[in-house]
């Protein structure tokens, strides 16, 4: 990793906090947008911009080329078709576009929507109202003392009801890996669909969705460099096809009557309204440059930032982590408390001294609950993060303890 080419390219890493060099240690919230990002939206705007698909004119053209180019790139980075590909906000709009097209279309009283205990709320609630709506039934994959989902656990919670699984395959919290393989063989042996959720694992580990054989999944632009408010959901074209539209309006249809209407083909039937094409094209640049990176450089570096960062970490008495710290399919993600000392009061502590940290429950409430706190700390991190972001953190959580008594 060249370091010093990547604080060129994210020139908001330059800047202090607090008077004191910015770690920025909050990438599982968002990470920070390169310079090529920033360019291609920029670009878009001053040289393609017009609504896709509304005009015959030669700017309109463009816009729509830039629209469709960049859910190609979308498609082929998580190896999927070109029609596979819908552009949403971000994995919440994903997430709950299939629960209402899928859940609330195809899932019955009685039905089982399985999850993980470890899921943000934006791959919960959907799956509480659809149950709600629908009768089914919502049922918790629980996690072991080191933080993973067992496959007894898999065998004992995915059963012969269970139509629906929805499960993230990097927790936001914990930063481990779930079984996706396991999870899949044994829900399409009773015959459900899986929907995966890649907010956390995109930005550090590459997703093959057809490898993985999952039916739906989501991510989140801001998460992997690009600019917020864009996203991509995959869905298994068969199942799409089938779905009806989620949001309805212009753009969606192919022709429009007092009293009936013809959707559009997928992925269209999905993208009612002018489109994000700006964010498109940001996404595009940003899975670009991951790419130049590439997955195994990036894996190599956050890797080795973390087990520095652990092994500093667990020679300290008085931090507890969360998932088992040696786990090797850790990524990206440290969660942790710090004795008798509030993870805000924490947080604020590490702000002082230049390193951003998050402090609460994640979104990830159940989680807590099961992990018998209320919040913690956590710090993230991306490919720009460095040894000396890691020292800043240590240092600084040696100061928490220091304040806090
Ligand atoms: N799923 C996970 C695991 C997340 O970490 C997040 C965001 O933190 C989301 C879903 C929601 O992503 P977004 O807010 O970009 O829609």
């Amino acid at each position: 990793m060249n370091q010093s080419k990547l604080l060129h390219d994210f020139p908001v890493l330059a800047q202090d906090e607090n008077g004191k060099k910015l770690s920025y240690l909050d990438n599982a919230a968002t990470t920070q947008r390169p310079v090529q990002v920033l360019d291609a939206v920029k670009n878009f705007y001053e040289t393609e911009n017009a609504n896709p698909y509304r005009g015959v004119y030669e700017l309109a053209a463009k816009a729509t080329e830039a629209h469709e180019h960049a859910r190609s790139t979308v498609a082929e980075f998580i190896n999927a078709d070109h029609d596979e590909v819908i552009f949403t906000q971000g994995t919440t709009e994903g997430l709950n576009l299939i629960a209402y097209s899928y859940g609330l279309n195809f899932l019955k009283d009685g039905d089982e929507i399985v999850i993980s205990v470890a899921e943000h709320h934006s791959n919960l609630v959907p799956w509480q109202r659809v149950a709600k709506a629908t009768g089914a039934v919502l049922k918790y994959m629980y996690l072991d003392d080191s933080g993973r989902i067992t496959d007894e656990e898999i065998e004992k919670k995915i059963g012969s009801n269970t139509r629906l699984v929805a499960i993230a395959q990097v927790s936001n919290v914990l930063g481990l890996e779930a079984p996706i393989e396991k999870i899949v063989k044994k829900a399409h042996a009773v015959g459900a669909v899986v929907v995966m959720d890649c907010a956390q694992s995109l930005p550090h580990i590459p997703v093959d969705v057809r490898k993985l054989d999952v039916d739906f999944a989501a991510l989140s632009g801001h998460k992997i460099y690009g600019p917020m408010g864009i996203g991509a959901l995959y869905g298994k074209k068969e199942l799409l096809e089938k779905m009806p539209p989620f949001l309805s309006g212009g753009d969606m249809i192919q022709s429009v009557h007092e009293q009936s209407v013809t959707y559009g083909e997928v992925p269209r039937k999905f993208e009612a309204g002018t489109r994000n094409v700006g964010g498109e094209v940001g996404l595009e640049a940003a899975i670009n440059y991951v790419k130049e990176i590439g997955y195994d450089e990036i894996i190599r570096h956050e890797h080795e930032l973390i087990e520095y960062a652990i092994d500093q970490l667990r020679d300290l008495p008085y931090v507890t982590i969360y998932g088992e710290p040696s786990d090797k399919l850790r990524h990206g993600v440290i969660a942790f408390n710090i004795d008798d000392v509030h993870p805000h009061d924490t947080a604020t502590i590490l702000d002082a001294e230049g390193v951003a940290v998050r402090a609460g429950h994640h979104c990830a409430q159940p989680l807590m609950d099961y992990l018998h706190i209320t919040a913690c700390a956590r710090a993230s991190f991306a490919i720009y993060n460095t040894k000396e972001d890691v020292d800043a953190l240590i240092r600084g959580i040696k100061n928490v303890r220091r304040y806090m008594g």
